[in-house]
């Protein structure tokens, strides 16, 4: 990734804005020395790093609105965060942008059993939400890994997803409303408690807007009620062909799992080391397959996922028995991430998405680049949606290591872009994918979107440096022309 240009009349200003900030947030909300700021310096992409102008933790709307005027007048940059766990680099921060932290965001406000919905502030953790309905039997579905740390409005930034999404949807399928500050410091409120959008179902445009539209301090989420059983199956396969031809024939067959996910030799491996729950270590490939709903319609549907797959020439079939089975299947996909990171100092996960049917022709693909670029790869999936997450294992202290690694990556992203996929799956665009987006979309469509932006945050000052490789400002739009990636003017600023 190229670096971003730091503004150095916005530095020369610190002192102003930060003495104009603790009018707004008293006592401990603004950070400004180095050793406060050092731990937002990053985010779960944590190849990048800067130091942000300063860090503001507001408590209330209105002083996020105050200090979203402040720097919408004063043209500062802001970057929002949640708990900092993207990895696209999505609330990386900016040398001369503030960080505004939601965490003290951190109120259930509503929660109606009745129509099946809870009201929450932005900071509260994804889990969270089902400790607080679970005593009667509900849930929140969306159930990305790093749901114990995770924020909702992060969720709502990035669209994120689970092993569970397959069958209940993402963030986007599962949010009814939501209260947001735009960048002049207007409240807006899109959708509720309730089914219909009031004007224009805007909804969707703000789930996974990556921070990039406005700052949300209130999400409506819907609550399901929990299903009344659920069993696994872990299926071995002696090379990932067959297993992803089995996903396929799962579908095919009009079976829809609560969850379906791969994962290869490497990633079987790490997490048996990590969690010892009995992983096949001698299989190219593992599936866990979730079923879940009415008893007897789990064990008819348990059978024949059990049958496809010995059709497809599984080598092992072991089916949960009992809930902690169950939960200990699940222990090594949910630990995948950490388990890889004890194989190599540092790694990139990668996230694209593909239809089923490519599955074994990116994977061919997947090892023929790993060989050219001589580094290892581990691949978990969400392989019933398609979402790839290959994990590059590389050392960044080694000189070149992480620019092969970034490349290996962008390879892999353009192979699922050739086969009819698209670059991202959950994890967003951020500043990881930034410049691959002249891969999927020409002039035409990106200066579209960024029109859309245009509309929320006219002088970009919102998260700027994210999703859009382009160089124009709002009132310059359809002047530059980015082609097959290669930015035209590269020495001009970017922003
Ligand atoms: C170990 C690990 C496992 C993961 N597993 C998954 C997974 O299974 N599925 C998945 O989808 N993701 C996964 N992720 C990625 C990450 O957890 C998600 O993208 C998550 O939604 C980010 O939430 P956050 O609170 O950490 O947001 P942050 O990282 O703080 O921010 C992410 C984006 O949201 C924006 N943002 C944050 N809060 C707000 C707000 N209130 N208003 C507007 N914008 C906001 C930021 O500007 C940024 O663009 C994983 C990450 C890790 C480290």
């Amino acid at each position: 990734m190229k670096p971003m240009d730091v503004d150095q009349t916005i530095l020369a200003r610190r002192e102003t804005i930060i003495a104009a900030l603790r009018k707004i947030v008293r006592g401990e909300g603004v950070i400004d020395n180095e050793i406060g700021r050092r731990p937002y310096e990053s985010d779960g992409f944590t190849a990048y790093a800067n130091l942000p102008l300063a860090v503001v933790l507001p408590s209330s709307v209105e002083e996020l609105q105050a200090v979203l005027s402040y720097c919408h007048a004063h043209d500062v940059k802001v970057v929002p965060r949640g708990a900092g766990t993207s990895l696209s680099g999505g609330s990386l921060p900016l040398q001369d942008g503030v960080l505004i932290s939601m965490m003290k965001f951190n109120k259930i406000k509503e929660i109606d059993f009745e129509n099946r919905f809870a009201v929450v502030e932005p900071g509260v953790t994804n889990s969270a939400i089902t400790r607080a309905v679970e005593h009667k039997g509900f849930y929140y579905a969306p159930d990305p890994s790093s749901q114990i740390a995770c924020s909702i409005g992060g969720n709502v930034a990035e669209n994120s997803g689970g092993v569970h999404c397959l069958k209940y949807g993402l963030t986007t399928n599962n949010i009814l409303g939501v209260e947001m500050v735009l960048m002049n410091g207007e409240i807006i409120r899109l959708g509720g408690g309730y089914l219909d959008s009031d004007g224009y179902d805007l909804l969707g445009l703000i789930v996974g807007s990556e921070g990039m539209l406005g700052v949300v301090t209130e999400v409506t989420v819907r609550i399901l009620q929990k299903p009344e059983c659920a069993r696994a199956l872990m299926i071995a396969f002696d090379s990932s062909e067959s297993a992803g031809a089995c996903v396929a024939d799962v579908i095919a067959a009009g079976i829809i799992p609560g969850g379906m996910e791969m994962m290869d030799k490497p990633a079987i491996e790490a997490a048996e080391d990590f969690v010892n729950v009995g992983y096949p270590r001698e299989a190219e490939a593992m599936l866990l397959v979730e079923l879940d709903g009415p008893p007897v319609e789990v064990d008819h549907l348990v059978g024949l996922v059990e049958a496809i797959a010995l059709k497809r020439g599984a080598t092992q079939c072991r089916i949960s028995t009992s809930e902690a089975e169950r939960l200990a299947f699940w222990a090594g996909r949910k630990a995948a991430f950490p388990a890889v990171g004890r194989l190599s100092p540092d790694y990139l996960c990668m996230d694209g998405t593909i239809p089923r049917k490519a599955l074994p022709r990116v994977l061919a693909g997947i090892r023929d680049l790993s060989e050219k670029y001589a580094l290892r790869v581990a691949n978990v999936f969400h392989a019933g949606d398609g979402n790839l997450h290959p994990l590059i294992l590389y050392d960044a202290n080694k000189p070149g290591e992480l620019q092969r690694a970034e490349d290996f990556g962008s390879d892999i992203l353009r192979l699922c872009v050739k086969v009819g996929g698209v670059l991202t799956g959950e994890h967003g665009v951020g500043v990881e994918k930034r410049d691959l987006m002249p891969e999927m979309f020409n002039e035409i469509d990106l200066d579209q979107q960024v029109r859309v932006k245009c509309a929320f945050d006219e002088r970009r000052l919102l998260n700027p440096g994210k999703v859009f490789p382009t160089l124009h400002r709002c009132a310059e739009m359809g002047r530059m022309h980015v082609h097959a990636g290669q930015l035209p003017f590269p020495d001009l600023p970017r922003f």
